[in-house]
């Protein structure tokens, strides 16, 4: 299965959450704010995480698949 490349820019990202609300399992912000990122997540995660590139506000996600 092809997997995905998800990149966020942290020099964008603001912690809204929007992305961790869409997929707790791909993206969680810690107790200080800070974002982590599963950077390989499996193809079947594309909508997942699209949904996630569309929800912040800060446009700091970007995906391509690999
Ligand atoms: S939705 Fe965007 S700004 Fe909010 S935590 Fe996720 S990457 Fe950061």
């Amino acid at each position: 299965m092809r997997r995905l490349k998800v990149v966020v820019d942290l020099d964008r990202c603001e912690a809204h959450g929007e992305c961790t609300r869409i997929a707790p399992d791909l993206f969680r912000l810690d107790e200080e704010l800070d974002l982590h990122w599963e950077e390989n997540p499996p193809g079947d995660r594309s909508d997942d995480v699209r949904y996630a590139v569309e929800a912040c506000p800060s446009e700091a996600i970007s995906v391509d698949e690999v």
